[in-house]
């Protein structure tokens, strides 16, 4: 087996910070950390960049020894001797395929119980994805925000599109580490999940050493709308009559959460209509977020049990009949099934149907929906389309702020294609 080297080596005091994935690139993050005795390692990440690259229609994967020899997922010479792996949030260019791990690997994780969710949703993948639940004998922690462990890492809550998600600080020997993860300084639930304040209160008068800072915002030629923006179209839009569908990733609690909230307001039941939101149901009313207060039901239609207590609407009988009574919460994946179940009932879907689509960030995940026949039929059945995309990362204006807080005396930008813009953006201060 190769042994692929590093992006990039560097060396202060007793620490050798290694990284493995995620620099000059989007995704794929692996930070190893050696500290004398000590070697921890941040994030897992599948490397999309190379995963497109090599594979493409029916040029699939042939398994784990291939995508590490491509460099698609990190080498095996970043888990020897490790003293634990800790997973920042549960997007795959993050967490990445715990099939292949070496067997007694220590990882901690943001949730236990959202994790094993994640997981029977692959377990069944017919597709190289089946590796990302775990296999042989790996042991998982649940990460506790705020507290530091044994081996000076402290999991810091942040705004971001996957709940829950993690900044992470490694109090060194002589040097502290600061690892952005994925994050947003403002996110849709607002001031309830405080990122810079979350920050200031591990981090305080203190600084970072070395800070790990992601820039996934900075250098696109595209800005995807803020928080307020969103919530702004989301309102309006929900004041109409009409029937109303919003697809969303099922990890997103604090969206799911935020959309849910105007929808009630807004007089609207919202009516979770796709079996992964119904599996996640659960973890996400018991979120930090405070879900209470909503107008909540599961369609019946899907003759999927909730675990959790909620009542059951159905689409055919009832949300047809009142359609601006409703919003149905769909995946991305199951929004054209449901659409063309409820066309083969014989009924035309209502004037006016409208569909919001939140396209989730690129390269962050599978791309599994396609997207142009999806429209055809979006077309075709009368949905009117809003593509809305709330951006899980911070903007270019709101670095500044970062690093007042953080107080980096070095920092190496990653998850970013232009580290160098990066760079440059901070030092204009
Ligand atoms: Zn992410």
């Amino acid at each position: 087996m190769s042994t692929l080297r590093p992006q990039l080596t560097l060396t202060e005091g007793s620490i050798t910070l290694e990284i493995y994935g995620g620099y000059r690139e989007i995704g794929g993050n692996c930070i190893v950390i050696k500290d004398r005795d000590k070697k921890i390692v941040f994030d897992n990440g599948i490397r999309f960049q190379v995963l497109r690259k090599y594979y493409r229609g029916s040029i699939r994967p042939l398994g784990i020894n291939e995508l590490r020899s491509i460099g698609a997922i990190p080498p095996l010479n970043v888990f020897e001797n490790i003293d634990a792996l800790y997973i920042s949030h549960f997007h795959l260019d993050h967490l990445g395929l715990l099939g292949a791990l070496p067997p007694g690997t220590r990882v901690y994780v943001p949730s236990i119980s959202i994790l094993e969710t994640i997981e029977e949703w692959y377990r069944a993948s017919s597709t190289w994805l089946a590796e990302l639940p775990r296999k042989l004998h790996i042991e998982v922690i649940e990460l506790i925000p705020h507290r530091e462990d044994e081996r000076g890492v402290t999991p810091i809550p942040v705004s971001h599109s996957a709940y829950p998600s993690y900044a992470l600080v490694y109090n060194g020997y002589d040097k502290t580490i600061f690892y952005s993860g994925d994050f947003r300084v403002s996110g849709p639930l607002g001031p309830r999940i405080n990122t810079t304040d979350n920050i200031d209160r591990v981090l305080g008068s203190g600084s970072a050493d070395i800070a790990l800072l992601e820039g996934t915002n900075i250098g696109g030629i595209e800005t995807p709308i803020g928080s307020e923006e969103f919530r702004s179209i989301l309102n309006k839009v929900l004041m109409g009559s009409g029937l109303a569908m919003i697809s969303i990733d099922p990890l997103d609690f604090e969206l799911l959460t935020a959309i849910s909230e105007l929808a009630s307001l807004n007089g609207r039941t919202v009516v979770i209509s796709s079996s992964r939101l119904v599996d996640i149901l659960p973890q996400w009313l018991s979120s930090a977020f405070n879900a209470n207060n909503l107008m909540l039901a599961v369609a019946s239609d899907l003759e999927k049990p909730s675990l959790a207590p909620v009542d059951y609407v159905s689409l055919k009988h009832d949300v047809l009949k009142d359609p601006g009574g409703f919003l149905l919460v769909q995946e991305p994946i199951g929004f054209l099934e449901m659409l063309r179940r409820m066309r083969i009932w014989g009924e035309e879907l209502p004037n006016g149907a409208i569909a919001i689509l939140t396209t989730p960030e690129p390269l962050e995940a599978e791309a599994e929906v396609e997207e142009k026949t999806l429209a055809y039929w979006l077309y075709m059945l009368g949905v009117h389309v809003y593509r809305i995309r709330l951006s899980g990362h911070y903007y270019p204006h709101e670095l500044k702020n970062i690093l007042n807080t953080v107080k980096p005396k070095k920092l190496i930008p990653i998850h970013t294609r232009h580290p160098s813009l990066v760079l440059k953006l901070a030092n204009s201060r």
